[in-house]
């Protein structure tokens, strides 16, 4: 449920004179020359990680070890929504583009704060129901006068970055299937790439090319087959889905989309003129259900190289063959050359959900090395001669289940690391989440709904105070710094729960990370020395940029809690009561952030009928398997969206209908339910959250 919008103010509390634009006569003016010689700029971050190599580095030393303890707030912009905060600002000469929650998108001068225009998709907010994890979005693209964004409808947008007008729109998914679109568009060769996410719903994953200025379709590749019935696709993935493809599945794959969206990373390869994807999870998880327990299910939970002309394959690497645990390859991918052995390899890096940092040769694609970096109860590791991983069998769930570490959170998420040419070491924030996976008996797919055949009931924290603190302290996050070629952790910042920020590595010998207990830090790049920290009064997810305006070198973040952990399983961590803001730092920076408002929590609320305990079953099957997605596991809210133990809603028995059933509050995006479920299946979900609210109640009474 959105909080009311609170008027945005924008503070301008500069100390130092302000610098004028260095804007040329035209906005966002990049092209291919200026996006291939980025490192020629280290003043702007023109596209998503930086450069094309996604390295996150800003060769800047204007801030730096000796002196980052001066930092302060130079400015900063109240957001209008609590929900998360995931973007990666651009900026382009002076001026900062940036998205946040809901697909909105704002300009403002990058030295003042100064806003020039917003544009708001106005997205339907029904369409937050099919979001995994949250309605966030994590950047724009810039290209020839405009910005791109995709909204999280399906929508590409393109607007004018002078003014925030759209120049052209496209719709590029099918808007009746639960696709969303919360990742970044790159632009490359005078295309806008762009894929989509709703693989836990049931979707086929995809990337497109559009035509950055027309936005007409130039190609698109599909990472799964579809249904063999429907014949070819006529696809740049028609070819590879035939020869190599298709015969990695078996059973009725297609009847949920099979998976493999294309929700993160895009990775232009400027020496090699190639294009990385990492493709996601399989759909339903499942591998038993999805594909009768057969087959590699390609290209699910893989690198995929393709050629950007024409959006036809070239090779890939798989790293999970058989994904049944939501081991999406979708994070960060960067590029860099490393010394190994002796010799200079062309290499990319990745750290994806499975817990193995991986070292491909960009040229054959071939694994160089593969080290797990989180503890890992699946695997004995990676066998190198056919790059697979070695599975602990009964890790496949089969016949019962399995605590698996890593899991579906990620040893490593969206968040995206960062490498220090400097240093040589990759900034990884990582975690470390359990889960318990089970075969869901009960499983039958359901158009739209949340279809992962797992059990989720199982997973809901324990009622028992002991084992509840036992399981929170067993979550936990850390920035790990990585060595890539001698695959070893350097140094850690141990955090106490997982959700971790992105990172920035700098020239100044400095690594920026936020985190989810609400600081923005600095490290020393070589040693991990925390050299500085600042109070940002929410958890702080997204990933840091660093520019200059003139000669002052700028630090930027979004600031907002949220995303899967948050909504799903942040297990009473209450969220801040405030939205989300962008900080913006310099040296000296002399700006406040107003006190925290205390937050006020209503008493838990639990109704006062009884119910069964098969009513408390069936809702515990619904409830966990639909509702927590958002509402948090065993209703343990965070309070980004409403705590349904203290809701008036609860208590009335009508109102819970009118709104779970009749969706009576949809346009705040609580969609009906009565598409999957009868009234007295949603009355037994009441009953289930009324247990919840009991406990909660008893636990308050006697001051736990
Ligand atoms: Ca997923």
């Amino acid at each position: 449920m959105m909080r009311l919008l609170l008027g945005a103010s924008v503070l301008a509390l500069m100390a130092a004179p302000v610098v004028l634009d260095a804007a040329g006569p035209k906005a966002a003016n990049i092209d291919a020359a200026r996006l291939i010689g980025a490192r020629n700029e280290p003043g702007n971050w023109m596209t998503h990680g930086g450069s094309y190599s996604e390295q996150r580095f800003a060769d800047l030393t204007a801030i730096n070890s000796g002196n980052v303890a001066g930092l302060g707030l130079a400015w900063y912009t109240d957001l209008d929504t609590n929900r998360g905060q995931e973007a990666t600002p651009l900026i382009i000469d002076g001026t900062m583009y940036t998205t946040t929650a809901w697909s909105k998108v704002v300009a403002l001068d990058a030295a003042t704060g100064r806003v020039k225009w917003r544009f708001d998709p106005q997205v339907d907010k029904a369409r937050g129901h099919s979001a995994c994890c949250d309605v966030v979005n994590r950047g724009v693209a810039a290209w020839g006068g405009m910005v791109f964004v995709g909204a999280l409808d399906g929508r590409l947008i393109a607007l004018d970055a002078a003014t925030g007008k759209v120049k052209w729109s496209t719709v590029t998914v099918d808007q009746s299937k639960p696709y969303t679109i919360t990742g970044a568009p790159r632009v490359v060769k005078g295309m806008v790439l762009i894929g989509n996410g709703g693989a836990e719903l049931g979707v086929r994953g995809y990337v497109t090319a559009y035509d950055a200025m027309t936005g007409k379709k130039k190609w698109r590749f599909y990472t799964v087959p579809g249904d063999p019935a429907a014949g070819p696709d006529g696809e740049a993935s028609d070819d590879v889905l035939k020869t190599k493809a298709g015969d990695s599945w078996s059973g009725d794959y297609w009847k949920a989309g099979g998976g493999g969206t294309v929700w993160d990373a895009i990775v232009y390869d400027q020496e090699l003129d190639q294009l990385f994807i990492g493709v996601g999870n399989g759909s339903p998880w499942n591998h038993q259900i999805r594909s009768a327990g057969k087959g590699d299910n390609l290209f699910l939970s893989s690198v995929v190289a393709l050629d950007p002309e024409t959006g036809k394959y070239r090779w890939h690497y798989q790293g999970t063959p058989g994904e049944t645990w939501d081991f999406t390859q979708t994070q960060p991918i960067i590029l860099s050359t490393l010394m190994i052995e002796g010799k200079p390899r062309k290499v990319l890096m990745q750290a994806p959900k499975n817990g193995f940092f991986y070292v491909i040769d960009r040229e054959t694609g071939k694994l160089i090395s593969a080290k797990g970096f989180v503890p890992q109860t699946w695997t004995k590791g990676v066998d190198m001669a056919t790059g697979r991983p070695i599975e602990v069998p009964e890790s496949r769930y089969l016949k019962d289940g399995f605590l698996m570490m890593p899991s579906a959170l990620g040893a490593h998420n969206w968040h995206p690391m960062a490498f220090s040419p400097r240093t040589g070491l990759v900034y990884l924030p990582s975690q470390e989440v359990p889960f318990f996976y089970q075969t869901d008996k009960t499983y039958g797919f359901k158009p739209g709904a949340w279809n992962i055949g797992v059990n989720t009931v199982i997973n809901a924290p324990p009622t028992d105070a002991a084992a509840f603190k036992a399981l929170k302290a067993s979550l936990k996050g850390a920035l790990l710094a990585w060595d890539p070629v001698a695959q070893k952790e350097v140094w850690r910042a141990q955090y106490e729960g997982p959700w971790n920020g992105g990172a920035l590595a700098t020239a100044g010998n400095l690594v920026f990370q936020g985190n989810g207990g609400g600081t923005f830090q600095a490290f020393d790049a070589s040693t991990g020395k925390n050299l500085w920290k600042f109070s940002a009064q929410t958890g702080v997810i997204a990933g840091p940029v660093s520019y200059t305006v003139g000669k002052t070198q700028y630090v930027a973040v979004m600031a907002g809690y949220g995303g899967a952990y948050p909504l799903t399983a942040a297990f009473d961590e209450r969220a801040p009561a405030q939205n989300g803001r962008l900080l913006v730092f310099r040296i000296g920076g002399t700006a406040k952030l107003p006190p925290v408002p205390k937050a006020v929590y209503a008493a838990a609320n639990p109704p006062s009928e009884t119910f069964t305990e098969q009513q408390i079953a069936t809702g515990a099957e619904i409830y966990e398997g639909n509702c927590a997605l958002c509402h948090s596991s065993a209703a343990r809210a965070s309070g980004l969206l409403p705590d349904l133990r203290r809701s008036a809603v609860l208590a009335d028995k009508q109102a819970w209908e009118d709104i779970v059933h009749g969706g009576a509050l949809k346009a705040n995006g609580m969609v009906a339910f009565s598409a999957w479920f009868t009234k007295e299946q949603l009355e037994a979900v009441r009953g289930y959250v009324g247990e919840k609210a009991k406990k909660l109640a008893a636990d308050e009474k006697a001051g736990r």
